[in-house]
């Protein structure tokens, strides 16, 4: 494990933009706040958040910073198979996704395996496995109990 550094998700998005050399936009600054309180939004109600926090915006200035934030590491991106991209916050704790075949939800939850890469194949065929990206498919609980009857 790493020594304990000070959380960067604490800092204020400025902050941590101009660490990673970024320029500080509205737009990045918008799309930030809306991924951080809700996480595992879509592009598309990631724009919509953003839309109705600072008006408009284009479409093109959302995915451009979402591309960009990803890039550098403040965002991580995911996509479940046959769902749309969703973004959230990176903190860098390696957690996994939980994704409900009928509804798409999404839940994080803890690796079961301890930091990255969590899970190591048995043949690596040369390559250097720095990430173990995990989804868990199923039911959530609310559609396990909606097709149970009484
Ligand atoms: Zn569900
Ligand atoms: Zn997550």
């Amino acid at each position: 494990m790493e020594p304990a550094s000070p959380d960067p998700g604490e800092q204020p998005w400025s902050i941590r933009l101009r660490a990673a050399g970024l320029r500080v936009t509205q737009p990045r600054l918008a799309v930030l706040d809306v991924v951080d309180s809700a996480p595992h939004l879509s592009a598309d109600q990631i724009t919509a958040g953003v839309r109705s926090a600072i008006g408009a915006v284009s479409t093109q200035a959302i995915y451009d910073a979402l591309n960009t934030l990803t890039e550098q590491g403040i965002l991580r991106r995911f996509e479940p198979a046959g769902s749309s991209m969703r973004f959230e916050v990176s903190v860098g704790d390696n957690h996994h996704h939980l994704v409900c075949r009928s509804c798409g939800s999404v839940r994080d939850v803890p690796c079961a395996l301890g930091s990255m890469p969590c899970a190591i194949p048995q043949e690596t065929e040369g390559f250097v496995v720095d990430e173990a990206e995990v989804t868990y498919w199923g039911l959530c609980a609310d559609c396990v109990s909606a097709s149970t009857p009484e």
